[in-house]
Formats: C-alpha cells, sequence, structure tokens
C-alpha cells in the first residue's frame, strides 16, 4: 500500500540532492576544462579532434546549468524519474568529454600527461561520486565514462608503471562503487524514515482529530443525558418530599404518587434509551434472520401507530405488499416503530406511508416510511443522527422526545447491512427508507403474528429470588406475591441450595448479578440448576438480572443458557420477560418439533419492544435472551404495550 509513495518521496529527494550541486558542478568542470586546455597548450596533439572535444564538454556543461535552471523554474512538467533520467542522459554527456579526451594524453610526447589526466578523471570521479552516488542510474552512466578509457589505455601500453596506475584505478572503480552502494542504502533508509515520520504525524493528527471529536460527542453526550435524567430525578425527589405533608388529603396523596409513578416511567423509558443505544454499541446484540411476509411486520407495526396517529387527523396508510424478507423481525420492528412515532409526532396534517418499493433492486427493497410532516432542514441531515440532538427543543422538553431514535434506528440499520436514507425538507415532509433482503417464501415457518398456545400465567407458579440485598428480596417477594407465586428468598447460593434440599422446586429462578463474597448469580444459577438437574428437574427458567454492560460476559451467560434481564427492571417488563420464558419452556416440552431451527452462529438478540402509545421504540426491554428463547421472542411475542404492561 506504502511502497509507491516511499519510491515517490525518495525520487522527490533524489532529485533535489541530485540538482543542488549542479551550479558547483558546472564551476568544477571550467576549471577542469580550463587545467586539462592548460595541462596540453604547449603541444596540443591533433588539434581539431582536441577542440572539438573540449567544446562539446564546455556545451554539455552549459546544457547542465540549463537543466538546473529549467528544473529551478519548472520542477513540475515532468515527473521526479524524469528529472532524475534527464540529470543522467546530462552525466553521459558531461563525463564522456573529459573520460575519452584521455586519449589525447597518450598522443602527446608529454610522458606525464597521462598520469595528470588520470588524477584529474579520479577528481572528478570524487565529485560525482559525492553528487550522483544516491542514484544508481546517475552514478552508473557517469563512472564507467569517466575511468574506463583510462584504465583500459594505462593497461594498452604494456609498461610496468602504467599497469600498476591501471590496477589502481580498476581497483578505485570497484571501491567507488562498493562505496556508494551503501551510500544509496543509507539514502534510502533516510528516505523512508522520513516518510514513516511524516506518515505517523499525519495518522496522529487524524486519530488525534477523531479523538477529540469524539470526546466532544461524549461530552454533549453526558450533558444531555445527565440533564434528561435530571429532570425526572429531581420532580420525583420533590413529589416525594411532599408525601409527608401531614395536611395533604387521601386524593393529593393519590395525585402525587401518580405523578410519581410517571416520573418513574419516564426515566425508565430513557434509560432503556440508552442502555438500548449501549447494547447495540457494545455489539451484544445479534441479528437473527428469519424469512417472513413484510405485510405482517406492517400491520403489526400499523396497528401499534395507527391509533396515535388517528387521534392527530392522521392517516397511517400502509401499502400491501407480497414480499418476503429474510431479515430480523424483532430489530425490523425496532427500527420501523421509532421512524413511526418520529412521524406521528412530527406530522401535523396530512398522512404517514409505510411500504416497501424495489426501486431498482432486482432482489429485495427499501422500506420506506414517508411522512408530510414539518421535515428536516438539509443542514440538519446529519446531526438528528447524533445522540441528544433534537432540532427544536432547546428546552429539552421531555415529552418532545430525548433525542435518541434516530441513533438507535441507524444502529439497528447498520447491524441489518443497510444504509439509512433520509429525504426531508423543511414543509414537505420525511421519507426515511432502508434496504431488505429478499426472502424465501419456502423458509417460513411460522406467521410473526401467531399466539403462542398455552397458558403462561405467574399464578400459582414456584420463584425462588436470590439477591444479597434484603430490600430487593422483600420487594420481588411482594410483587410475585400479588401475581399469584409462591416466593422463596435466599441471600445466597448457599440458602438456595438450602432451599432446593428443603424441596422446593421452583419453576423459576431470579438471581441477582453481582452476590456477596464475590460469588456472581451466573455461579449460583449453575449451581441451583445442576441441583434441580440432579433431582429430574430439567428446564426450569432461570433469569439474571444485571446492571452490567460488558459484553463479553452477557455474551458468555447467553452461550450458558441464561437469559439476562438489564436493570432498572420494571414490574411488567419483569412479568412479560417471566412468562415469556415460562412460554418458552412450555413451547419446548411440548412443541419441541415446530421450533425454528437456527443456524448455530446466531446466537442472542435482545428480545422484546415497546410500542405503545406516548413512548418511542426502547428496544430490546433490557433483556439478553440465549439462543431458544431469542427464537420464540422472534415469533410470538405480545402485540401491544397495553398487553405487555398487564
Ligand atoms: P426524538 O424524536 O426523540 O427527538 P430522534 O432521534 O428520533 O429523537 O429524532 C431526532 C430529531 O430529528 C428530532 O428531534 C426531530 O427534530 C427530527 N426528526 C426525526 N424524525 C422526524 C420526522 N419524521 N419529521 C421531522 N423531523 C424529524
Amino acid at each position: 500500500m506504502r511502497a509507491d509513495p516511499i519510491q515517490r518521496a525518495i525520487d522527490e529527494d533524489l532529485v533535489r540532492v541530485l540538482y543542488a550541486q549542479d551550479p558547483i558542478a558546472f564551476f568544477s568542470h571550467w576549471f577542469s576544462i580550463a587545467v586539462l586546455v592548460a595541462i596540453y597548450w604547449p603541444a596540443i596533439p591533433s588539434p581539431p579532434l582536441f577542440i572539438a572535444c573540449f567544446g562539446f564538454y564546455a556545451a554539455a556543461n552549459c546544457a547542465g546549468l540549463a537543466l538546473w535552471i529549467c528544473n529551478r523554474r519548472y520542477p513540475h512538467v515532468m515527473s521526479p524519474r524524469g528529472w532524475i533520467n534527464l540529470h543522467a542522459v546530462r552525466g553521459v554527456l558531461l563525463y564522456s568529454a573529459p573520460g575519452i579526451a584521455i586519449w589525447f594524453a597518450f598522443q602527446s610526447p608529454q610522458s606525464d600527461l597521462p598520469l595528470l589526466h588520470t588524477v584529474m578523471l579520479v577528481t572528478l570521479a570524487a565529485g560525482v561520486f559525492m553528487s550522483n552516488g544516491f542514484d544508481l542510474l546517475n552514478f552508473a552512466t557517469a563512472i564507467p565514462f569517466l575511468l574506463f578509457p583510462s584504465i583500459v589505455l594505462h593497461f594498452g601500453t604494456h609498461t610496468f608503471d602504467r599497469t600498476i596506475v591501471a590496477i589502481v584505478l580498476a581497483f578505485f572503480f570497484c571501491a567507488i562503487n562498493v562505496y556508494a552502494l551503501s551510500y544509496r542504502k543509507l539514502f534510502q533508509q533516510v528516505v523512508q524514515a522520513r516518510v514513516d515520520q511524516q506518515y505517523l504525524a499525519e495518522s496522529l493528527a487524524v486519530q488525534k482529530h477523531v479523538a477529540e471529536e469524539a470526546s466532544l460527542a461524549k461530552t454533549r453526550f453526558f450533558a444531555a443525558a445527565s440533564h434528561d435524567l435530571r429532570q425526572p430525578l429531581h420532580a420525583i425527589g420533590l413529589l416525594a418530599a411532599s408525601l409527608n405533608d401531614p395536611a395533604a388529603t387521601p386524593a393529593q396523596h393519590a395525585k402525587t404518587a401518580e405523578h410519581i409513578v410517571y416520573n418513574v416511567e419516564a426515566l425508565n423509558q430513557l434509560f432503556n434509551q440508552v442502555l438500548d443505544l449501549a447494547r447495540l454499541e457494545s455489539g451484544v446484540t445479534q441479528v437473527i434472520r428469519l424469512h417472513f411476509r413484510l405485510s405482517e411486520l406492517f400491520e403489526r407495526v400499523g396497528s401499534q401507530y395507527r391509533p396515535q396517529a388517528a387521534a392527530k387527523g392522521l392517516a397511517l396508510r400502509i401499502a400491501p405488499t407480497s414480499m418476503v424478507v429474510h431479515d430480523d423481525p424483532v430489530l425490523l420492528e425496532r427500527v420501523l416503530s421509532n421512524l413511526l412515532s418520529n412521524a406521528v409526532r412530527y406530522t401535523e396534517e396530512g398522512a404517514i406511508w409505510l411500504g416497501v418499493r424495489r426501486a431498482g433492486r432486482a432482489t429485495g427493497g427499501y422500506i420506506e416510511v414517508r411522512d408530510s410532516g414539518i421535515g428536516i432542514p438539509v443542514e440538519e441531515h446529519e446531526r438528528i443522527f447524533e445522540e441528544f440532538y433534537q432540532v427544536a427543543n432547546p428546552q429539552r422538553d421531555a415529552r418532545q422526545g430525548h433525542g435518541l431514535g434516530l441513533p438507535t434506528v441507524k444502529r439497528l440499520v447498520s447491524m441489518l447491512g443497510g444504509e439509512l436514507q433520509l429525504r426531508s425538507a423543511p414543509g414537505r415532509g420525511s421519507v426515511f427508507r432502508f434496504p431488505v433482503q429478499a426472502g424465501d417464501a419456502s423458509g417460513i415457518v411460522a406467521s410473526l403474528n401467531e399466539a403462542v398456545a398455552g397458558g403462561a400465567s405467574a399464578q400459582g407458579r414456584q420463584v425462588l429470588c436470590i439477591d444479597d440485598e434484603p430490600s430487593i428480596l422483600e420487594g420481588l417477594s411482594a410483587l410475585l406475591g400479588r401475581w399469584g407465586c409462591t416466593v422463596r428468598g435466599a441471600r445466597d447460593e448457599t440458602a438456595a441450595l438450602a432451599a432446593l434440599a428443603d424441596g422446593f422446586v421452583p419453576d423459576a429462578v431470579l438471581c441477582d448479578y453481582q452476590l456477596a463474597n464475590h460469588r456472581t448469580g451466573a455461579q449460583a444459577l449453575t449451581a441451583v440448576r445442576n441441583m434441580l438437574a440432579r433431582a429430574g428437574h430439567e428446564g426450569v427458567v432461570t433469569l439474571l438480572i444485571t446492571g452490567d454492560m460488558a459484553s463479553a460476559e452477557l455474551a458468555a451467560l447467553a452461550l450458558q443458557g441464561i437469559p439476562v434481564l438489564h436493570k432498572p427492571v420494571t414490574a411488567a417488563r419483569l412479568r412479560r420477560t417471566l412468562e415469556m420464558l415460562w412460554q418458552q419452556a412450555e413451547l419446548d416440552k411440548g412443541r419441541a418439533a415446530a421450533v425454528v431451527e437456527l443456524p448455530a452462529a446466531d446466537k442472542v438478540t435482545d428480545a422484546g419492544s415497546k410500542g405503545g402509545s406516548s413512548s418511542k421504540d426502547t428496544g430490546a426491554d433490557g433483556v439478553t435472551m440465549p439462543p431458544g428463547a431469542a427464537r420464540i421472542e422472534a415469533r410470538h411475542r405480545p402485540q401491544s404495550a397495553s398487553q405487555e404492561e398487564g
């Protein structure tokens, strides 16, 4: 990947180094011409040839300077390699003249001229080594022209001292080549180190920018989150304090309690949205693709949002489709719930349209949610996908949402392998669309809206609760007791095993993740399950409650077949999850053959969907499900919020 930039950097540096020496070389060559002419002057052999040769030498020297000027003035007329090649041509022309001119010395009657000329050539060769040694081409084209004629002619004299000179010259030629080789290697290493450093500096600058952006986004996230979380907390504090007012009537107390519940629910929704986003980020949520009819999913979400739309006088139109898709219905429903919720919220008149279009795709299509609402200015199209960003809610009024819906949708769509597209302008409505994969009708194993057979009521169930916090055990016992369950509380694993040894056979075991004495809920549940299995009670529902978001840990728990419920846990969510798990257990027992088989890789998904009258889809309801439960959840979720909350 980076070989080319390095070669280019080497070439660029070479051009700089080679041409930088040329003005000095220009004067050195005039000096050489002057010296050579001076030593030949007393008796110039073959004057016309001599004049032609030295005239050519002088012209080549001037051409070298012209080339240097061109390079200075027009460095970009050719590539660095082009300049290097031209410089090599200049070398051939420039060094061939003095090199070949030694022939005149051997023609001369003066016996010391060959030696004097050779000394001149060795001096020039040293200059070439210094100025052109960095580049093989420039070095290799100059040195042989300078030294070879001299070596050959000295050898040709067949006298002892000239043969010695020829041998020394040949040795010098070899040595200078070896030195030039290491000179070139060193040069390349220096350039490579410089390029690496530059590359590192650039990538560090990019990373720094990304880190700064992330830090800014985090700051914005926490600022908005802490504000939105503080508001209902503040209200709850004030309302709770007013409960102590002895002058308040029972009716006022009831009203205050109602407000507290409302604020707790608001807080809960916000927590769920934040946790849902965090779960998507942490990679715990996995995609489980099923073949299903898109019309069924449209029907489900349509029925959730039609009453809200109708209440605002809006028509919710669902385009009929017979398309079968291969996608994750749970995640897809969360996407559509969020988009429809926004469409209803930001549309005052007209209609909302939900449908699928082929839009030029050979297979599958694009699901579109359109509205005739207020629209979104183009300059906000990117920012609305940032956490807590809202176009027009400067007071951060919680009733107008929190700005977490679209970031969630965007992540979900990208998890499903697509890209969320937006077309919108103020006053002209909005269109959100994303691709879906085509499915295969023969791959459909169950209708999305199929109801679960068999009752899964909490009435008459035995539940073992493990938590080291007595107040939580007390709260759970009271709640489950109201649902008609028989509850047994245990502070730790040992107490839980003692309860089992006592003959208590639970239908469900609820366990906190962090227990006392460095024990985890996963360890306690494993011990309980093993003991129950030894006693012949297989398939007891187990549920872990955690505030932890560590994905590796959660994934490991899911692999052990332990569903995880994320704190904060509301009564409705707990009940819904327990009923779902009991349904799952009953179905596993009675209808094992009917359960959809999934590939081993499709393991865990968040389950549940919270549609509902006023809330955005908070997504996973804080539940991470093991493979089996996820399958059931995908097929048999309760259909509306009211059913769920009941
Ligand atoms: P929320 O709706 O809870 O504020 P979202 O993340 O879902 O948060 O949306 C972010 C912002 O994008 C909204 O505050 C709203 O300004 C804008 N927006 C989203 N959907 C629409 C829509 N269908 N029409 C107009 N504006 C929208």
